[in-house]
């Protein structure tokens, strides 16, 4: 987009905090006994409790207020021991009650922080408040000729992360998105999906002259329904409030929204504040209290934190910081990886490098191929990963075999132990018949050889594949190059 100048740029520092949206995994909606499970028929999971008719009284959902102080708990908040709910008033036709039940003054869970790991350096971002809501309906677009609303989605349980401003460039709002979504997935209370809706995420943004003591005056950006749109979005609206001040003019506090097919921001709205919401205490519901024994009993829920793990198995297992950080961003992959090096026959540094190797090629690259997660790969069990890298580390296969052995597995679900025996893949690592090989296939070659010794090295890897393939692709690489560099010389 920009026209503006690096120089100019560089005068200003980006200001970003983001408030999410996390749906949760429990059974029923937030305050009545609807399930809470996605349906695609509009209108399946609805009652008159989530539709808001008149007489009717919502009740508080225990998992919903557990699932918060988990969140609360691995973020560092402190967690309110009484809260109440909210209401907030608004029209909107999908919100048949007229208001969304919330929290206001006193969330669940506030003061927190959450540490995001950029290129060079940790980053401590604050968590400003972490709160219960409910959703609304959705309204369905141009359906023939209609809007149509499904309130299946009413009264799902929410959480509302808001941080603070606390983040200065669209990749370190990015890093949060990806590190909140991790957390989530983590502590299995929301699946963290932005495409669909399960995670959403509205960026607040402004930006001020480097060195100012001050904020400057923040845009809102709604509608970011990817992690691209999220990083796109928010640089988009860094420059154009930069573009506005120095043109002499002013950011005006509004709601943007995020057009994907013109990558630029709209006005959607001039921004609501507080009181046009005439927030008033919830009447028909108590307050939640949370005592001792549940923050216990959640604490002993909150399972290894990424980081956490990231560290663990880099420490562990002695594989790279690279290795560790791709393994633990799918916690069920990480589980994977320490599955398979337990079932491995000796236990090496080295034979867990081959496991995470053969984890971040190949078993990634069918994930991504059948887009699933390695929890839906039920074809790809660790005891065969582990057999594969044990006949590899003990030189009983080459990697090319290891591959065609891999692949015959995933179609098959042979066991590459046997698969190997049965079609005498085994490697040929007997000295003499590897010699055979080399010097047959190095017959006719006079001239290749001549050059070689008069200084051309890299036909050595032509010398190899001859060799290789004469062999069926069996014989062992390492003595192959020695038994070539011998007897070339
Ligand atoms: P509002 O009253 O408009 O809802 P809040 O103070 O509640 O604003 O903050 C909402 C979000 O906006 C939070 O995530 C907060 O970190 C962020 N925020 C607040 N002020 C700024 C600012 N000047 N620039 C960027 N983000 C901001
Ligand atoms: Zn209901
Ligand atoms: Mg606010």
């Amino acid at each position: 987009m920009s026209d503006i100048s690096p120089e100019i740029l560089a005068k200003y520092e980006p200001v970003i905090g983001l408030e999410l949206h996390a749906q949760l995994l429990t059974d029923t909606k937030a305050f009545c006994s609807c399930k809470a499970s996605y349906s695609d028929i509009p209108n399946a999971t609805v009652c008159p409790i989530c539709l808001g008719h008149p007489g009717t009284l919502p009740v508080v959902n225990k998992k919903h207020v557990e699932m918060a102080v988990l969140l609360g708990l691995a973020t560092q908040c402190s967690i309110r021991p009484i809260s109440a709910f909210a209401r907030k008033n608004y029209f909107y036709p999908d919100l048949s009650k007229g208001y969304q039940i919330t929290q206001f003054n006193d969330p669940i869970c506030y003061q927190g922080t959450i540490t995001i790991e950029m290129e060079e350096s940790m980053k401590s971002i604050g968590i400003t408040r972490i709160h219960l809501e409910e959703d609304a309906g959705k309204s369905l677009h141009d359906i023939d000729i209609d809007t149509l609303i499904d309130f299946n989605r009413a009264g799902m349980p929410l959480l509302e992360i808001v941080s603070e401003p606390d983040m200065r460039s669209a990749a370190e709002a990015y890093r949060y998105m990806v590190t909140m979504r991790q957390l989530v997935r983590y502590l299995g209370i929301c699946d963290g999906n932005l495409e669909e809706g399960s995670l959403r995420c509205d960026a607040n943004v402004s930006v001020r002259l480097k060195g100012s003591p001050t904020f400057g005056t923040k845009t809102e950006i709604k509608n970011l329904n990817s992690f691209r749109n999220v990083e796109k979005a928010i640089a988009f609206e860094i420059e154009r409030h930069i573009a506005l001040i120095e043109s002499g003019g002013e950011v005006r506090q509004v709601t943007m929204q995020w057009d994907a097919a013109s990558h630029s921001t709209k006005e959607m709205r001039s921004k609501e504040q507080a009181h046009d919401y005439r927030y008033f205490q919830e009447p028909d519901l108590g307050y939640v209290r949370v005592n001792e024994e549940l923050i216990t009993q959640q604490q002993e829920h909150l399972p290894e934190l990424p980081l956490a793990m990231k560290l663990r198995l880099k420490d562990q297992y002695g594989i790279p910081g690279y290795d560790a950080g791709i393994l633990t961003e799918d916690k069920d992959l990480a589980l994977f990886f320490e599955h398979t090096c337990s079932k491995l026959i000796i236990q090496s540094k080295e034979r867990y490098k081959f496991v995470s190797n053969w984890i971040l090629t190949e078993i990634l690259k069918i994930l991504s191929d059948r887009k699933i997660g390695i929890a839906q790969a039920s074809m790809i069990a660790p005891e065969a990963i582990a057999e594969i890298v044990d006949l590899f580390a003990d030189e009983k296969i080459s990697s090319k075999i290891a591959k065609e052995v891999f692949a015959e597995y995933i179609s098959s679900g042979v066991s590459p132990k046997e698969y190997v025996a049965q079609k005498g893949l085994m490697q040929i690592s007997d000295h003499t018949e590897v010699e055979r090989i080399v010097l047959l296939s190095l017959e006719g070659e006079e001239e290749n050889i001549e050059k070689y010794r008069s200084g051309k090295n890299n036909l050595m890897g032509y010398f190899i594949s001859k060799v290789m393939k004469a062999s069926g692709g069996k014989a062992n690489p390492r003595m192959v190059n020695e038994l070539l560099t011998q007897h070339l010389q």
